[in-house]
């Protein structure tokens, strides 16, 4: 048996009984987020995070249809070939007239929990496919666009279905785009969620483990899910050079995700001394601030045309040599 305890103080937090009340049960949630066993005291902040998460909530429900939510696609490199281009990751935003930029930390988790990302992560994958088939018809060559989705969208029975139908909706080739899902797929319906993964795997999508060593997942799950690409979380690479233990631990994360056929991406290179390190424990990708900040799709198309100018030089020698 378990318990959270939320406690109010007569007369500091409020002098009737119905404020105390309601004071308490919001002490409690918040101890409710803290883990098991947890006991919390009411503060004002608590009142004011509550009343935000409210109308952020009040304000998703329209954010599509007033045109609000943006994507923004941040480069990922080779970390040994020159630094070439071989992928990009497509990020959400969202600017509401109201409440400004809210950055996807904070609305995709209360997106999941209201059912909002359901309609939100349907819009990404159209946005995306779509942005694909024009960038196809401008620059010829686009590299695979990797696209974040959350584990209530993949216990969706259907879900695999609908990735399918916007892939013919705008003729685009399922090894364009790849999907990111995270270590919370582990105490998911996983029945349902290796149902769709094994759908969108047998038509040719690539599939990634996003902030890997973050979250729960037991190395044999890791198999389950049949996973193409493994990402090392921002946290690992931010003490990489300082911390001593992270090295060894990051030079583990590579060599076994090496042994087990996986394609290895760090997250977070923010400095060259940390590029030094991935490149020398052989990480075979890398995306941070380093490299280049999530780009709207303007900035990123100057990356395209260079890319593709790049990709199509390399075939034209190569048809001339054969
Ligand atoms: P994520 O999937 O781990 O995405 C990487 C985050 O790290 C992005 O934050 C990116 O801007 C940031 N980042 C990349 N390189 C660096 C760096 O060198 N330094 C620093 N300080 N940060 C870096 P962002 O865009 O704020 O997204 C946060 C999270 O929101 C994402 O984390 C992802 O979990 C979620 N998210 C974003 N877009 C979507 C979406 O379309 N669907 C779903 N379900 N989640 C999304
Ligand atoms: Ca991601
Ligand atoms: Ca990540």
């Amino acid at each position: 048996v378990n318990a959270r305890i939320g406690i109010s103080k007569f007369p500091d937090d409020s002098e009737d009984v119905e404020s105390l009340i309601k004071f308490a049960d919001i002490a409690m949630l918040n101890a409710k987020t803290k883990g098991k066993g947890k006991i919390c005291f009411y503060e004002k902040e608590m009142s004011k995070e509550i009343e935000i998460n409210f109308q952020i909530t009040n304000c998703l429900t329209s954010a599509i249809s007033n045109n609000e939510l943006s994507i923004h696609y941040q480069p990922i490199y080779d970390l040994h070939n020159k630094n070439t281009l071989i992928s990009a990751e497509a990020l959400l935003r969202w600017k509401n007239p109201i409440l400004g930029h809210i950055p996807p930390n904070k609305f995709i988790p209360l997106a999941e929990k209201t059912g909002h990302i359901f309609p939100i992560g349907e819009w990404v994958l159209n946005q995306v496919c779509k942005q694909i088939s024009l960038w196809k018809n401008k620059y010829y060559v686009v590299p695979p666009i990797a696209i974040n989705i959350s584990v209530k969208q993949l216990e969706e029975s259907e879900f695999h279905k609908m990735v399918k139908s916007i892939l013919i909706k705008y003729n685009v080739n399922p090894s364009n785009i790849e999907l990111e899902i995270t270590e919370s797929v582990s105490s998911g319906d996983t029945l349902t969620i290796v149902k769709n993964l094994k759908e969108l795997k047998r038509i040719g999508i690539k599939i990634s483990m996003d902030d890997f060593g973050t979250g729960f997942s037991s190395l044999s799950q890791l198999d389950l899910f049949e996973l193409d690409k493994l990402k090392i979380d921002k946290i690992f690479i931010d003490d990489l050079v300082t911390v001593s233990k992270r090295q060894g631990l990051v030079k583990s994360i590579i060599s076994m995700a090496k042994s087990l056929n996986l394609m290895v991406v760090a997250e977070g290179i923010e400095t060259h001394e940390q590029l030094s390190y991935l490149r020398k424990y052989g990480c075979h990708y890398g995306q941070g601030y380093l490299f280049s900040k999530p780009l709207p799709v303007e900035d990123f198309e100057k990356l395209l045309l260079q890319f593709s100018s790049q990709t199509l030089a390399m075939y034209k020698n190569y048809g001339e040599k054969r």
